[in-house]
């Protein structure tokens, strides 16, 4: 476009499209922003006792003889370490396993329950109902196939097994102290909402003093997924956002390792963005219109 165009009759209008074109979509291939809400599968990552560990296994990792660079590697992991899924199977009968659960269930918007100051007074507290009165009446009702988690602050022990699990015999669970759901904030969700997953930062849905695991139970019962060991949650709204937990799609698996992260972290600030934007360009374009 030469700057003689933009003087002709429709000008204004291509100079408009042309540079918004530019300024608006070119933040857009920037990429939308997104938070991690996983930690590193890695050596340390956290299994209940009993589990084998991780093992990571280099099969292969230098020049080959075609003269390019080359990496590749084996992973044993048992399902249930560091940020992963429980599927409804892993604590009730015929319930969905891993490859069952249909992806529409495996995200939703996000619902953060902030009980950091109750955890930090107190190791063995789980979320109650009025937890979940507390958000709704900030934020209206919890949305249909919500992604329901606990924000304990516990995350920040991640992986130091000491921290996390509450104890330093980290090899008896009976010694647990972490904090998890009570029951009846379980039962009241599975009863009065209808929501997709139910998740921790901790590494249990039920807190680490439980023998019975009751919200296991009630939550695999109502085919409802779980999510343990989430990370970053301090980074993401309480509300608005949009979580999507990626789990590995594992034939007859009771759980797996997931990529857990969340999107539409604060759409004022995307509002803001495209009416600065808005802004500009026409600005520049009565500028080279006018000259
Ligand atoms: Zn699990």
């Amino acid at each position: 476009m030469s700057w003689v165009s933009v003087t002709q009759p429709n000008g204004f209008l291509l100079c408009f499209v042309s540079v918004f074109m530019v300024v608006y979509l070119g933040n857009c291939v920037n990429g939308i922003p997104v938070v991690d809400l996983t930690h590193v599968q890695d050596s340390n990552t956290i299994f209940w006792p009993g589990n084998p560990q991780f093992n990571f296994t280099i099969l292969y990792r230098g020049l080959t003889d075609g003269g390019y660079w080359y990496e590749s590697n084996a992973i044993q992991t048992p399902e249930h370490g560091g940020t992963h899924v429980d599927a409804p199977s892993h604590f009730a009968k015929d319930k969905l396993r891993i490859d069952q659960i249909p992806m529409s269930k495996l995200c939703g918007p996000g619902v953060i329950i902030n009980v950091k100051e109750k955890a930090r007074a107190n190791p063995d507290y789980r979320v109650q109902v009025s937890d979940l009165k507390v958000w709704e009446d900030k934020y209206g009702r919890i949305p249909d196939g919500a992604v329901v988690l606990m924000n304990s602050g516990w995350s920040d022990k991640y992986p130091n097994k000491t921290l996390t699990f509450g104890t330093e015999s980290v090899n008896d669970p009976s010694t647990f102290h972490f904090p998890g759901w009570h029951e009846d904030a379980a039962d009241w969700l599975v009863k009065n909402r209808n929501v997709n997953v139910v998740g921790v930062d901790t590494p249990s849905n039920d807190y680490g003093q439980s023998t019975t695991f009751d919200a296991h139970v009630i939550l695999a019962t109502a085919n409802i997924n779980g999510l343990e060991n989430v990370a970053n949650l301090d980074n993401i709204p309480e509300a608005g956002s949009t979580i999507y937990v990626a789990v590995i799609n594992l034939q007859d698996g009771s759980g797996g390792p997931a990529r857990v992260f969340a999107t539409n972290l604060d759409n004022s600030v995307n509002a803001a963005s495209f009416s600065t934007s808005f802004k500009w360009v026409l600005a520049l374009c009565i500028l080279l219109t006018l000259g």
